[in-house]
C-alpha cells in the first residue's frame, strides 16, 4: 500500500541560492497531472504519456507566460525515490525562477512539502528503512571523507545488516524456546540452558560492538568537540584562523581581547574539529574577562579534545601552569607556538605533562600537518572502517542500549534459572528496541521527530 494521503507534494530540492541548476521535485498521485499544467515539452507530448526513467526538454509556464526552459525527469511509481510518481523539473538555478515555478505547481494542486517529507514517504512506502533514511540526511550533511563513507554505507543498508545479524538469531531463539516449553515431547532440536546463554551472549557482544561504534561515529560524523585554550596572546586565534583559513575569530595583539567563545567547524585531515576558540585563561580582575574564562573552562569540560597553546618566545609562567593543571585529565595536545621567534620557553615541563607536543608557528605556517598527525594518532580514527555500519545519532544509540539491557536481563534470568517465558519477555523487549531502530515498529510521533530535522526538498 502506498502512503500518499492522496496528497501530491512539491518543494525546491536544491539550495535557496543562485546556482547553475535548480530542481523542483513533485511527488504523489497527481504529479503528472500537475506537472503537465506547468511544463510543455518541445515535442508537444504530455509528461503523463512518458515512460519512467526518461527525460523531456521543454519550458515551464505560468499560464501562458514562459518562466524558464527546463528538463523534466520522469519516475513512475514504485520506481522512484519516494515510491510514488515523481517529476523533477530541472530549471536554471535562480531563486526567483524556482519560487515562481513552485508557486505555479502549488496553484495547480500540489502541497508544499514539509522538511524531509520526500524521504519520509520513501520510508513509509518501504523504499528505505529508518537507518537508511537517516543516512540520507547524513550524506547531505557529511563534512569529511569518513563521514560521507559511513553515511553511504548506512544508506546502502550496512546498519540494517548489522541489526539483522543480531535480530534474526534472537527471533529464532525466541521461537525455539516457545515451542520447546509448549511441546517438550515433540522431536525438536535440543535446547539446553547453555545454548540459550551462548546465543544471548552472542547478541550481547554484537550490541556492545555496535554501541562502541557510536563514539567513533559521533566523532567522525559530527566532529570532535575541541577547545583551544591558553593564556592571552599565545596565538590561539591565529591557530584557529590557520585551521579555518578564514578571519573568523578576532585576532589581536592586545592581551585578553578574545573574550567570547567563537565556534567553527574545520577539517583537519580526515577529522572534523568543532572548534571553540576561547578567552585567554589567566588571573584577571576584569569582570567581562572573568566571564569569558569561566565559559572557557565550562567549554573544556565537554570537549573531546583540548589544544593547549604555549608561547615559545616567553618563559613558562603561572598562567601556563594553570593551563597545564586544567587540561591534565583531558585528551589533549600541546601546541608550542611562535617557533619562528627566539625560544625562551623551557619545554621540559610541557613535554612531561602532554603525551603529544606539536611545535609550530601558527603565524607563518602553511598547513597544520603536524597537528593533524597528532590528532589522528590521538583518536586512532584515521583508518577507522566506517563502511561496516556505524551508528551516529542519539536515537539509534538509545535503541541499541535498550536492546543490550534487555538481552543482559535475559542472560541474568537464565543464570537465575527463571522460566523460558520470563526469558522470552527480555528477548521480546530487545527485539522491540531493534525494530524501533530500523523503523519496522515505530510510532508516528517518533517517525515525525526523525524527519523534522531534515531539510525541505529532501
Ligand atoms: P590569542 O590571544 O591567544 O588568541 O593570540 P592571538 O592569536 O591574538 O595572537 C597574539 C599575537 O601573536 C598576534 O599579534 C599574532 O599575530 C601573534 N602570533 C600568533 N602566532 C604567531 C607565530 O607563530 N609567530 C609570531 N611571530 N607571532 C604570532
Amino acid at each position: 500500500m502506498s502512503f500518499t494521503d492522496g496528497k501530491t507534494i512539491a518543494a525546491i530540492a536544491t539550495p535557496a541560492a543562485a546556482g547553475g541548476i535548480g530542481i523542483i521535485r513533485i511527488s504523489g498521485p497527481n504529479a503528472f497531472e500537475i506537472a503537465d499544467k506547468v511544463f510543455r515539452s518541445k515535442d508537444s507530448s504530455p509528461l503523463s504519456d512518458a515512460k519512467g526513467y526518461t527525460m523531456k526538454y521543454g519550458g515551464v509556464y505560468d499560464g501562458e507566460t514562459l518562466i524558464d526552459e527546463a528538463l523534466a525527469l520522469i519516475y513512475r511509481a514504485p520506481k522512484s525515490y519516494t515510491g510514488e510518481d515523481v517529476i523533477e523539473l530541472s530549471c536554471h538555478g535562480g531563486i526567483y525562477v524556482l519560487n515562481r515555478v513552485l508557486r505555479s505547481v502549488i496553484a495547480f494542486g500540489a502541497q508544499a512539502a514539509a522538511p524531509g517529507e520526500f524521504t519520509k514517504r520513501a520510508f513509509l512506502n518501504g523504499k528505505l528503512d529508518l537507518t537508511q533514511a537517516q543516512a540520507v540526511m547524513d550524506i547531505v550533511c557529511a563534512q569529511g571523507e569518513q563521514a560521507a563513507k559511513g553515511a553511504a554505507a548506512a544508506k546502502d543498508g550496512a546498519i540494517s545488516r548489522r541489526i539483522a545479524q543480531i535480530k534474526q538469531p534472537l527471533v529464532d531463539l525466541s521461537a525455539h524456546m516457545g515451542v520447546w516449553s509448549d511441546y517438550p515431547d515433540d522431536d525438536l532440536p535440543e535446547l539446553t540452558d547453555e545454548m540459550i546463554i551462548e546465543k544471548l551472549c552472542f547478541a550481547q557482544g554484537k550490541l556492545t560492538e555496535l554501541l562502541r561504534s557510536f563514539d567513533a561515529g559521533k566523532i567522525l560524523c559530527t566532529g570532535i568537540s575541541t577547545a583551544i585554550i591558553g593564556k592571552p596572546n599565545v596565538g590561539k586565534s591565529t591557530l584557529m584562523n590557520l585551521l579555518a583559513r578564514t578571519e573568523r575569530s578576532i585576532v589581536t595583539s592586545v592581551a585578553g581581547t578574545t573574550r567570547d567563545i567563537v565556534e567553527e567547524n574545520v577539517r583537519l585531515g580526515k577529522l572534523i574539529l568543532r572548534l571553540a576558540d576561547t578567552a585567554g585563561i589567566h588571573e584577571t580582575a576584569d569582570e567581562v574577562e572573568k566571564i569569558g574564562v569561566a565559559r572557557a573552562q565550562e567549554k573544556m569540560k565537554n570537549a573531546d579534545l583540548v589544544i593547549a597553546v604555549f608561547d615559545s618566545s616567553k618563559e613558562l609562567d603561572s598562567d601556563d601552569m594553570t593551563v597545564i593543571e586544567l587540561v591534565k585529565n583531558s585528551k589533549s595536545i600541546a601546541v608550542v607556538n611562535k617557533t619562528d621567534l627566539e625560544q625562551r620557553l623551557d619545554t621540559s615541563t610541557i613535554e612531561s605533562a602532554f603525551s603529544r607536543v606539536v611545535y609550530m608557528s601558527a603565524g607563518t605556517a602553511e598547513d597544520c600537518s603536524a597537528l593533524e598527525k597528532a590528532a589522528e594518532e590521538l583518536f586512532e580514527l584515521a583508518d577507522y572502517d566506517t563502511s561496516s555500519g556505524i551508528i551516529n545519532n542519539e536515537r539509534q544509540r538509545a535503541c541499541c542500549a535498550r536492546a543490550l539491557e534487555c538481552v543482559t536481563e535475559g542472560v541474568e534470568a537464565m543464570r537465575a534459572f527463571m522460566t523460558f517465558d520470563a526469558v522470552n519477555i527480555s528477548i521480546d523487549c530487545a527485539l522491540e528496541a531493534l525494530m524501533e531502530l530500523t523503523g519496522e515498529r515505530i510510532t508516528t510521533e517518533v517517525t515525525d521527530a526523525v524527519f523534522e530535522n531534515f531539510c525541505v526538498g529532501k
